[in-house]
């Protein structure tokens, strides 16, 4: 028995045989003296079967997930439209005279690694996209058929070293049981169309698990990022009563998913889900989410050409606030730079993008888009429950400043006689540790706080969210995060606001006693975690709860909180998995 630690990219645990991923390689040949207009002809041929398949692949991603993942394929079909690159394998025909084939590989891989080169954990993931695509088009070509899947006839759990968006959506659900990559990281579309579709899976396993035989026995732990190659009969029997447990707990939740989450002694927080689309809002509504913590409102702008309009955003806002009536509705304005870029948008090449120009920083700088989404929020807010948040403040002139920009849009819709909604909330993201250390003079200006653990760890302890080396250290039950915790909730009571947390320590079953205990608003969370937490805060004692986090808050390790926790609330160790 073996472990391997990578990175939790969709919680779950997978119990079975190893099936190693592994795609035919494509043996490209050059043929000289060809003539440059029939291979174009032959390019042009192959892209239309790859847009036809493409098509089939997006509709398959619809039904089996929602639109913000299915629109990973509308990108790889305009990759196929890409007329730049389109005009540079032309011209390299016209002077090489060579078969179209490695001319469009040599293409395509340049062009992947313009993309990779930028150093930039998005891009990375679009070079992916790329060469995925190149891949589709060659093998069109040549006649090679596309099946890295065709001797998977047992339930198994697929290793691969990356995969690509299509190779996920194209797996085969029945027989796949989750998946880890040597590669990839949390935020790889491998990984969050596998959490779309409840799959466990790790990334970032390291090449070691390559050379795991077919049919050896693996354990996936995707909520802790552990991998087990030919764990012993003891490891196997420990991870299936945790797996049936957590699915028995699961099934029994659900059932009161609708019902509020009220402690023993009646402290009643709201539980409301992180979502990006009406899908997301749609999948919240049925888990029983009371509203929802976070509108990623990011999702809207990538994987297009082009910003969305005013417009766009009005009904697609208004959508997801007509699936919840009058619940609350948290909507996060821009969040892009650090890890998410826009290929529309200049932004300049940064050494630390996660401490560069991101989020309010860089909507600060581009007005107009800052201005286009608080209209649209302003616009779609009427006669629902909307509150406008702003992410990465770090001082109080930033705060001061984003409300200037929402006043200016008010005065603007007023003058041109558009209804919008007049009495929003307007809160921020407490996730640098300069806001939570000043959130007393924060509390004085805003309406409320949600705590981003994501963000507040990884700045908090200096290490990175997306690399499993510091993943001890970027882990939010570090007593310095915990403390940074209580006193921004501190902080917002002692001036009549509220807070909430929408980082993902707020969906751990072995936090929320310690979020109870130390009187968390609003607790926001992936959607099918809700009747989880719901069922678990219903058997808690808040009183009991304040005195445990006190406790926890003396501790000096991650282990030792954890260990605390486990130890006085067995319920939450047990949905734990
Ligand atoms: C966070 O930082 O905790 C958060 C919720 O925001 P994101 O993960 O989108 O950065
Ligand atoms: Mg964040």
């Amino acid at each position: 028995m073996k472990k391997y630690q990578g990175v939790a990219s969709s919680r779950g645990i997978a119990i079975g045989p190893v099936f190693q991923f592994r795609r035919a390689e494509l043996v490209i040949g050059t043929c000289e003296n060809q003539d440059p207009f029939s291979e174009w002809k032959r390019l042009d041929s192959a892209l239309e079967t790859a847009r036809k398949q493409l098509n089939q692949v997006y509709e398959k991603a619809l039904n089996e997930t929602d639109e913000a993942q299915a629109e990973i394929f509308q990108f790889h079909i305009m990759m196929t439209e890409d007329t730049d690159l389109l005009d540079r394998v032309k011209n390299s025909l016209e002077d090489r005279r060579t078969n179209v084939e490695p001319v469009y590989m040599e293409v395509c891989q340049g062009y992947a690694d313009e993309l990779a080169a930028m150093d930039n954990e998005y891009f990375a993931a679009r070079s992916a996209d790329v060469l995925d695509v190149a891949n589709r088009v060659l093998r069109i070509l040549m006649g090679v058929a596309e099946s890295p899947t065709a001797g998977l006839i047992v339930p198994s759990v697929i290793v691969a070293d990356d995969l690509t968006p299509s190779d996920t959506i194209l797996l085969d659900k029945t027989l796949v049981l989750g998946f880890c990559t040597a590669q990839g990281s949390t935020t790889s579309h491998a990984a969050i169309l596998a959490r779309g579709l409840g799959l466990a899976a790790v990334g970032g396993a390291g090449s070691d698990v390559l050379a795991f035989k077919n049919g050896t026995g693996l354990i996936i732990d995707g909520g802790a990022g552990l991998v087990i190659v030919e764990p012993d009969e003891s490891t196997v029997n420990t991870y299936r009563q945790r797996a049936e447990q957590v699915r028995t707990l699961q099934v029994e939740a659900q059932k009161y998913a609708h019902e509020p989450a009220v402690t023993l002694d009646g402290f009643r927080p709201e539980i409301s889900s992180n979502i990006g689309d009406v899908a997301g809002a749609k999948k919240a509504v049925g888990f029983g989410a009371e509203g929802v913590g976070l509108l990623r409102t990011e999702f809207l702008y990538m994987d297009r050409p082009s910003m969305p309009t005013e417009e766009e955003q009005y009904q697609a806002y208004k959508a997801i606030l007509q699936e919840f009536g009058t619940k609350p509705v948290v909507l996060r304005t821009l969040d892009i730079g650090g890890d998410k870029e826009l290929s529309y948008l200049k932004m300049d090449p940064e050494m630390n993008p996660f401490l560069g120009v991101r989020a309010l920083r860089l909507c600060f700088k581009h007005p107009d888009m800052f201005k286009a989404q608080l209209r649209a929020a302003l616009r779609a807010g009427v006669g629902y429950n909307l509150k406008i948040m702003f992410p990465m403040v770090a001082t109080l002139s930033e705060v001061r400043e984003a409300r200037k920009y929402v006043n200016i849009c008010r005065d603007e819709l007023k003058a041109e006689g558009i209804p919008f909604a007049e009495n929003i909330e307007i809160g921020i993201m407490v996730e640098i540790p300069a806001a939570a250390v000043c959130a007393d003079m924060l509390a004085r200006e805003v309406d409320f706080f949600s705590i981003g653990t994501n963000d507040l760890s990884q700045y908090t302890m200096a290490a990175d969210r997306g690399n499993p080396g510091v993943a001890n250290l970027s882990d939010a039950f570090q007593p310095s995060v915990l403390r940074l915790i209580r006193d921004v909730i501190d902080a917002s009571h002692k001036h009549g606001k509220w807070t909430g947390m929408c980082g993902e320590l707020a969906g751990e079953p072995l936090a929320a006693p310690l979020l109870v205990g130390l009187g968390l608003d609003e607790f926001s969370m992936s959607p099918p975690m809700v009747p989880v937490i719901k069922a678990l805060i219903r058997t808690l004692n808040a009183k009991e709860m304040k005195a445990l986090a006190t406790e926890a808050l003396e501790k000096e390790t991650v282990e030792e909180v954890r260990g605390l926790v486990r130890n006085r609330v067995p319920a939450a160790a047990a949905v734990e998995g």
